[in-house]
């Protein structure tokens, strides 16, 4: 596989093309950004911590059926995927209440989420990633009514499979947001998953795991998202 020009450079993500038309390569970067991308800093280690965490979440999905873009490991800080038309949506499940729904609805924050609740966003940084719906998405042509049903569908079988993983190392997955995109017709899960997209916390401290130790100053954000993985079997090598 030969990697050709970067085509995209996302906040913490470069996409480089291939001599495949269908795959690209994702490289991690060091670089971390919070409040649309108003916060930067780059954290040692990080590039490659999120490569091996995601490739590992990628297979263990895979190995649940639950169709991903993820193809192999490249590298420390890179790996191979298929190249989906991206859907602009983000999905987010809530299992235990946090961040942006404690804001909006001021409920108390770690209250448990029953049923688990899902929310859309538009991808759009400029605005902010705002909170959208079915309808706004369908009338604007992000997706249609069937990819919303499949990414709805899809973004809670993963929570079957993360909440018991995470829950076997003793933590608990608060929330998460997936993106998905296009492949042959077909809806396969996008983007990453690793601690800069969800909530972790420690299932009996509940001290904060992830990317809101970033968010909130808090210190210590690579040696969570390396804890997360150990506890998880990730092997960072
Ligand atoms: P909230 O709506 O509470 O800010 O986010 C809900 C969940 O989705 C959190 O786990 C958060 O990390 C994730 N999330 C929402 N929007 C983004 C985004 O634009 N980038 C990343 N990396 N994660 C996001």
């Amino acid at each position: 596989m030969e990697k050709r020009d970067e085509l995209y450079a996302g906040k913490a993500k470069s996409v480089y093309g291939t001599d495949d038309p269908n795959r690209l390569i994702l490289h991690f970067r060091d670089d971390t950004s919070a409040f649309d991308g108003k916060r930067k800093e780059a954290l040692e280690r990080k590039g490659m911590v999120n490569n091996k965490f995601n490739a590992f979440i990628m297979d263990k999905l895979q190995a649940a059926g639950i169709p991903t873009h993820f193809e192999k490991l490249l590298s420390d800080t890179e790996c191979l995927v298929k190249k989906l038309d991206m859907i602009p949506v983000e999905c987010v499940v809530r299992n235990l209440a946090a961040g942006g729904l404690v804001r909006r609805l001021g409920v108390e924050e770690g209250i448990e989420l029953v049923p688990p609740t899902f929310e859309l966003f538009l991808k759009n940084d400029e605005k902010g990633d705002p909170m959208i719906n079915e309808s706004l998405a369908q009338t604007f042509g992000w997706a249609t009514s069937d990819q919303l049903s499949r990414m709805k569908a899809l973004t809670f079988q993963v929570n079957d499979v993360l909440k018991q993983l995470f829950q076997d190392g003793d933590m608990l997955l608060v929330d998460y947001k997936l993106e998905f995109g296009v492949f042959d017709g077909e809806i396969l899960l996008g983007d990453e998953f690793s601690p800069d997209g969800c909530r972790l916390w420690d299932a009996k401290t509940r001290e904060k795991m992830d990317k809101d130790r970033f968010r909130q100053g808090l210190g210590g954000v690579i040696e969570a998202y390396e804890e997360v993985g150990r506890r998880i079997g990730v092997n960072f090598g």
